[in-house]
């Protein structure tokens, strides 16, 4: 699943459920949940087992991901305003939802080597749901009109 998603997803949580002890565990488990649905989006894994390494191609895709997840991310939080403490709370709850792909980033673009990071990426690949570009991206703006249907 896009990163634009999961971070939607986790910021609306935060956002709908206020309680941090209660969202950002429920954020975080919202990531797992998501990419069993049907999507698509680059597939690190294989291309650093084919190639090596990231193609610059998907460095921008998952860079533009990133960036307008972080921008949603930010409109999410600064519905929570003039309380600013909620407002950075729905940006935790942003992070959380992204974090089990947050934590793989070094092994892909910097070629680190962490014991968990295997077995998290290997859990991670046997839990999707890909699907052709266009289905992928389409059942993802749907996924997105519903989240934000509950904000
Ligand atoms: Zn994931």
């Amino acid at each position: 699943m896009l990163e634009l998603v999961h971070a939607t997803a986790g910021g609306i949580i935060a956002y709908k459920i206020g309680s941090p002890l209660l969202s950002l565990p429920l954020a975080f488990l919202s990531h797992f949940v998501l990419d069993t649905l049907p999507h698509w989006n680059p597939n690190l894994s294989r291309e650093k087992k084919k190639q090596g390494r990231i193609s610059t191609k998907t460095m921008f895709v998952v860079f533009f991901d990133c960036l307008i997840g972080l921008f949603l991310g930010l409109k999410i939080a600064s519905l929570a305003l003039p309380d600013v403490n909620k407002a950075i709370f729905v940006i935790f709850g942003c992070f959380a939802g992204i974090l089990p792909d947050l934590v793989e980033a070094p092994y892909f673009f910097l070629n680190k080597k962490i014991f968990f990071l295997k077995n998290l990426i290997k859990f991670q690949g046997g839990h999707q749901w890909n699907v052709p570009f266009v289905w992928g991206i389409a059942f993802q703006l749907l996924y997105l009109f519903v989240l934000f249907y509950f904000l």
